[in-house]
């Protein structure tokens, strides 16, 4: 007997004949004698429909404390239909939101941090011999309010309580039959990965890829739990999230990742001294904006030009304290474009191959892609290129480095 953590995410919980087909496999799970906790997303779209509601009174970017109250309403629908339908079909289930379930988080509102959970109250529940249907991607703060985990949360709270009662194994089950080399949705030759390391897998999702949320994974690597991507559909192994050790394949790439929410800022012609960094980003950091990519390149003239990338909803407000900065330095130019993108190669594999960033840079000007800024790391390599070449980049990139399905292509 082994006890199992399960996520469906919201497509998995769309409807309600998708809800009672959850029923059915968590039954499935409990007649091979397992204890099951059942985590679930609100249904498919219900986040979107109630941040849309929150948009319609406070405008374009809806936050504080009371959108949680209001996010965290999708994911409680949910867990009261699942419960429903798992009595119904006589197999003992009990419903919890995540404050009911003693989640305790930190006060960052919109994207708290699991702090502590009641391992004991939990497994007290599971030994009546019960399922436990709980509510993903809330929890509560030590002042008693509610609090929701970010995007793609109910990732993390199911590693969270895997991790807080030691559970053999958590499984995510979503739309996809696992991780693939990039979003199937974009290359649909991409190929299912068997396993793939936590590093790997932390990279894919930091750089975009939001089949797991990166917090989860954090998480599981963390905590060394057993984590697994499964479907909800289809039978399959999935794909297993592992550490290096039991790594077998010793692939270059593991996978293409990217992202469409950044947007690059310009400052140019600043003079090329010690502590224009600091000066140009430190307003910017006290907006509270996160940046991504930097790059300094000196002119002949012995000015710099500065670029940096930050999220695409914070560009507004960056590029307009980027304005003021401009101006004290007496910069000659500010720009700044959204309509870029970051597409990032992933593979342990690169700490011993060399040569990878130039095979890189050789495919993409083949396709004639202008790639306007690099980074890269132990693991990774990142380009940001103008956002209508993403396809065309992520699918030569996908061929280039031989990461197709063979069999799907004969
Ligand atoms: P859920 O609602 O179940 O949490 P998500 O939409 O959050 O599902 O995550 C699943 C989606 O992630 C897939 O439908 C797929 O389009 C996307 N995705 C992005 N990158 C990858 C990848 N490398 N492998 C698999 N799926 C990916
Ligand atoms: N319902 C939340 C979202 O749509 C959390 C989740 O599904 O993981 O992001
Ligand atoms: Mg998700």
């Amino acid at each position: 007997m082994a006890v199992i953590v399960q996520k469906y995410g919201g497509t998995s919980v769309g409807s309600v004949e998708r809800i009672e087909h959850v029923a059915e496999k968590v039954i499935s799970y409990r007649k091979q004698g397992h204890q099951v906790i059942v985590v679930v997303s609100a249904m498919s779209g219900e986040t979107d429909r109630l941040l849309g509601l929150a948009r319609a009174v406070q405008g374009d970017y809806p936050t504080g404390p009371e959108l949680d109250v209001l996010l965290s309403t999708g994911e409680q629908v949910t867990i009261a239909l699942l419960a429903m339908a798992l009595n119904q079909r006589g197999c003992k289930a009990i419903s919890r939101t995540g404050p009911q379930l003693g989640i305790k988080t930190d006060s960052a509102f919109n994207k708290a941090r699991i702090t502590d959970m009641d391992a004991a109250g939990i497994k007290a529940l599971l030994a009546q011999d019960q399922v436990i249907v709980v509510a993903g991607f809330q929890g509560l703060d030590d002042d008693g309010n509610i609090t929701t985990l970010g995007r793609g949360g109910s990732d993390t709270t199911a590693v969270a309580i895997a991790a807080a009662i030691t559970a053999d194994e958590c499984q995510i089950f979503t739309d996809v039959d696992g991780v693939y080399t990039t979003d199937p949705r974009v290359e649909p030759n991409a190929r299912r990965l068997e396993k793939i390391t936590f590093e790997e897998m932390l990279e894919m999702a930091s750089l975009g890829s939001k089949v797991l949320q990166i917090r989860a994974v954090e998480f599981a690597g963390k905590y060394k739990v057993p984590l697994r991507v499964l479907s909800s559909f289809k039978e399959g192994e999935g794909t297993l999230i592992t550490t290096e050790e039991n790594q077998m394949e010793e692939a270059k790439i593991a996978g293409i990742a990217f992202n469409r929410d950044e947007a690059k800022l310009s400052v140019k012609g600043v003079p090329d001294q010690p502590g224009i960094a600091a000066k140009i980003l430190g307003p910017i950091s006290s907006a509270n904006i996160e940046v991504d990519m930097i790059v300094q390149n000196v002119a002949w003239d012995n000015t710099a030009n500065f670029t940096f990338t930050v999220h695409r909803n914070d560009y507004n407000r960056a590029l307009e304290v980027l304005q003021n900065t401009a101006k004290q330095l007496g910069a000659s130019d500010v720009n700044g474009d959204t309509s870029i993108v970051k597409v990032s190669l992933i593979g342990v594999g690169m700490r011993s191959h060399a040569g990878i960033a130039s095979e890189m840079f050789d495919c993409l000007a083949q396709e004639s892609i202008n790639i306007r800024m690099i980074s890269t790391s132990e693991i990774k390599i990142s380009v940001v290129v103008d956002e209508k070449y993403l396809e065309l980049a992520v699918r030569c990139l996908h061929e280039k480095f031989d990461l197709a399905d063979s069999i799907k292509e004969e």
